[in-house]
């Protein structure tokens, strides 16, 4: 086997697979390094559903990646023959004066994505499943849906061993280290040397490169699956995604049936307790439930049943709570892609993208300069 290869990916969650495949199809000789099995559900990329929304308010540059994101999950549905991407359309509801839907709003207007504007009583007519203060808004758009992580991390590793990339699961990397002639990692089973090393470390990432500079918080979050009492209302095809915005920016939100897994999913999105990832809980803990039952008994009641399952995450943050996509600072020759602070998924097959630009050409025609490290210059 050769330990010789032009990049090497350390970590194959979700976007050191894309990252891995893209690399492997452009015909660079690849290996990419995994502590678990692929995929695995300790990171943060399992629990068979991620929303995927395209009026993107939280930075303008955002949306260019997204739509060009939402084209490549296209392109990996037709090149596995698989579905990843449900396209169920989305629904932002919240108290008048929210200013998600305001952003979200102006987002889709500045960018002519397709979207309605709704009051209560129309939600009521488009979507049944919601019970909301008369006074309420919403925000209906097309370009809205789920991702099936499992699958798509499971399709880019699939395609990216065809193209030839090796992928090597329940391999620890315990350290690196580069220099004018190349990079070497150290794993728990051998050695291996590249030209590139790639770094797609999730919660980890601050192990893997010590001199980050910059201070990532990790979290723990839960999900929940309840069982409907009226099933056939949130069947796939039958609702959006959604989220219900809180005045205090907080949102709850949640997933249509899924057929991979039993019970309807919700979620609370804000920063949960800091953990370490090493020893972060993942059993249901007394009090976990508190987090998303009430939303479903005030909003959603038809869909406020018995409790299936629980299951645990972990947000990577990062100060601005905008992903960290560049070079190394002081390491020509190591790129990083982390901080995805809780709403990277969607873009995973982007991020895998212009992350082999940025290892076989050093730059990228995506406008990702909003997420470099030079944003962080002169922090305390
Ligand atoms: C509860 C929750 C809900 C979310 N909802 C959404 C959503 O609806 N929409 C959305 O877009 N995003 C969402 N996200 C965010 C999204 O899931 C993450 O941003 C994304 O999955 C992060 O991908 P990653 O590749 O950085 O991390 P991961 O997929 O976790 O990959 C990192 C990998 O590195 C490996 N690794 C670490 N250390 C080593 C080592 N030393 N050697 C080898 N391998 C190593 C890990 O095992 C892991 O597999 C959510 C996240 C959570 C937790």
């Amino acid at each position: 086997m050769s330990k010789r290869f032009d990049v090497i990916v350390i970590g194959v969650g979700a976007m050191g697979s894309a990252a891995c495949f893209h690399l492997a199809r452009r015909g660079a000789s690849v290996l990419g390094i995994e502590r678990f099995n692929i995929p695995h559900d300790r990171g943060s990329s399992h629990g068979f559903s991620r929303m995927i929304r395209m009026s993107y308010y939280e930075h303008p540059d955002y949306v260019p990646l997204l739509r060009r994101a939402w084209k490549l999950w296209e392109d990996l549905e037709t090149e596995t023959g698989q579905r990843i991407l449900h396209a169920t359309g989305g629904v932002y509801i919240g108290p008048p004066g929210s200013e998600f839907i305001a952003k979200t709003r102006q987002s889709a207007e500045t960018y002519g994505l397709p979207h309605d504007m709704l009051d209560a009583t129309q939600l009521a007519a488009k979507c049944p499943q919601f019970f909301v203060p008369r006074d309420w808004i919403a925000m209906h758009e097309q370009f809205a849906g789920l991702l099936v992580p499992e699958r798509a991390i499971s399709a880019h590793v699939d395609l990216a061993i065809k193209f030839g990339a090796q992928i090597h699961g329940n391999e620890r990397v315990l350290e690196w280290t580069d220099d004018a002639t190349g990079v070497t990692v150290r794993t728990d089973l051998g050695e291996y040397h590249a030209d590139q090393l790639i770094v797609c470390g999730g919660a980890w990432s601050d192990r893997i490169v010590r001199d980050l500079g910059v201070e990532l918080i990790v979290t723990r979050q839960v999900w929940g699956w309840v069982q409907p009492k009226r099933p056939r209302m949130f069947e796939l095809g039958s609702m959006p995604v959604w989220a219900i915005v809180h005045l205090d920016g907080s949102i709850h939100y949640g997933f249509p049936l899924m057929p991979d897994n039993p019970g309807l999913k919700v979620a609370h999105h804000y920063h949960g307790p800091r953990v370490d990832p090493e020893t972060i809980v993942r059993d249901p803990q007394p009090g976990d439930e508190d987090d998303f039952r009430p939303v479903l008994s005030k909003y959603l009641p038809e869909a406020d049943g018995a409790l299936l399952s629980i299951r645990t995450c972990m947000y990577t943050v990062s100060p601005d709570s905008h992903f960290i996509i560049d070079r190394l600072p002081r390491h020509e020759r190591v790129t990083i892609a982390c901080g995805f602070s809780g709403h990277g998924f969607k873009f995973a097959t982007v991020v895998g993208e212009v992350l082999a630009d940025l290892a076989m050409h050093g730059k990228s025609e995506m406008p990702i300069g909003f997420l470099g490290f030079q944003r962080f210059a002169g922090r305390g």
